[in-house]
């Protein structure tokens, strides 16, 4: 892990050493051994993943002390930690005291509600921040998420065609699992999406890059947390959740997966 490593930097995409950071924050609960699955072997990620990660061929890999990355500089891994972590882990904790207080077995698949106070804005970020992490720059660029992530009163997403999906991710034998950009093939509604996916127990997101081909089905029934831009910077909020509790499969897009959509 001493090695150092030069290369883009997946947020201001300089060329500069990268630094290894928690994805997601070690304040959300991501400090423990975790045990995840990394669907897909992206070649440019090269290093970029803890060493655990190296040994594709396992069906999952370990990671002491937490996941981490390397595919930031320490000026954007600060920028995020200071700036938006804060809002993620307070929203990540509060989820997970309220799983406790749930049978989540007999709850997969249901809709729960939650009434939470949260900086939307600044969560928002964050989690783009973190698929930005795993995106390919190329993508990065594409969609301009940098320019939203870097810019902490940007509430306008320079590119518009992608949506975000949020769902509770079970901690009762959940699954950290972590899906660059991908195409697949949705047989439960007849049509094709490429989207990426992280799940990180007690969340799980889903990143939908939206074409004008298949426009008339860019859509998941998920709700979709891209409306979190209507608050400003460091606003907080009472912001009531209408999430489904899922348990994310091993297939690459986990959405294909879910009852929801049987
Ligand atoms: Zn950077």
């Amino acid at each position: 892990m001493s090695k150092i490593v030069i290369d883009k930097c997946h947020i201001c995409g300089q060329n500069r050493e990268l630094t290894w950071e928690h994805i997601p924050p070690k304040s959300s609960g991501n400090n423990r051994s975790v045990k995840y699955y990394y669907t897909f072997d992206v070649p440019s990620f090269g290093d970029s993943l803890s060493e655990a990660a190296q040994s594709h061929k396992k069906a999952f890999h370990v990671s002491q002390g937490g996941l981490k990355f390397r595919t930031l500089c320490s000026d954007c891994n600060n920028f995020t930690g200071a700036n938006y972590v804060t809002a993620y882990s307070d929203f990540a904790v509060q989820l997970q005291n309220d799983l406790r207080n749930i049978r989540q077995a007999e709850n997969l698949n249901k809709s729960l509600h939650f009434n939470r106070k949260i900086m939307p804005l600044n969560f928002l970020k964050e989690v783009l921040a973190l698929f930005c992490s795993i995106l390919p720059y190329y993508t990065v660029q594409k969609y301009k998420f940098a320019d939203f992530v870097l810019n902490k009163e940007m509430q306008t997403f320079p590119d518009d065609k992608f949506d975000l999906y949020m769902y509770v991710s079970t901690t009762e034998n959940g699954l950290f699992k972590f899906t660059p950009p991908m195409g697949v093939y949705n047989t439960a509604v007849n049509d094709f999406f490429a989207g990426a996916e992280i799940s990180a127990p007690p969340m799980g997101f889903l990143l939908l890059f939206k074409s004008d081909k298949f426009k008339s089905r860019n859509k998941l029934p998920l709700p979709s947390i891209k409306l979190m831009n209507r608050n400003s910077y460091n606003e907080e909020v009472e912001f009531s959740f209408d999430l489904p509790l899922l348990k994310p499969s091993r297939a690459p897009l986990a959405f294909k997966n879910y009852s929801l959509f049987k």
